[in-house]
């Protein structure tokens, strides 16, 4: 891999893919890996926000060695398949916190940004109206518990996401700054 990676990582209902989704639009020398799961697709959720799999076909990836990286969340995989990124683009990968120590392991130049909600409250609130029942959005705001505390300490930038267009900014600013850092 040649560009830079980018991970962002963050609790469920941070608001994670429409911050990445936006910073895609606005930065053309950034690619999206497309993540494996053997989630179910939710109610009104894209096709391709994920590769979509069965368990049978993503263990039989990770025994081909078809993986950046991969983990369990909330009992189901997820992972990243090897990236193929266009020539010339730096890499964003939208994992937790697992997967996001993974890659930091085996590329220690790879800029970590941590998202934080800014109020539990917030967080129930966007992962209700995601379409997720109270059973899961509990279970997620009970998750976030554990992983925050493990994220902050990973993260090389942790950004609180008040508003999408602060948090674009502050990630547009960590972008360019990665990028003046490795033309050094
Ligand atoms: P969700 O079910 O809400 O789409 O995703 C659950 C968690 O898994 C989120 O924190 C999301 O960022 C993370 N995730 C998505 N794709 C991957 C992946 O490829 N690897 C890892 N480690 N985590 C992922």
């Amino acid at each position: 891999m040649s560009g830079i990676v980018f991970v962002v990582s963050g609790p469920g209902g941070v608001g994670k893919s429409t911050v990445v989704g936006e910073l895609m639009k606005r930065d053309s020398a950034l690619w999206l890996s497309r993540s494996w799961t053997t989630r179910e697709r939710r109610p009104g959720e894209a096709d391709d926000a994920y590769n979509f799999v069965s368990r049978d076909a993503f263990e039989a990836h990770i025994v081909a060695g078809g993986f950046l990286e991969w983990t369990t969340f909330l009992g189901n995989y997820y992972g990243t398949p090897l990236p193929t990124p266009t020539p010339g683009k730096d890499i964003v990968l939208e994992i937790e916190v697992d997967g996001a120590s993974q890659v930091k392991q085996q590329h220690p130049s790879a800029v970590l940004i941590f998202v934080l909600p800014p109020s539990r409250e917030e967080q129930r609130q966007r992962l209700t109206v995601r379409g997720d029942d109270e059973r899961k959005v509990d279970e997620r705001l009970r998750k976030a518990e554990e992983e925050e505390p493990v994220g902050i300490a990973l993260a090389d930038h942790v950004i609180i996401n008040h508003t999408l267009d602060q948090t674009i900014a502050d990630m547009l600013a960590i972008v360019a700054q990665a990028r003046r850092a490795a033309s050094i």
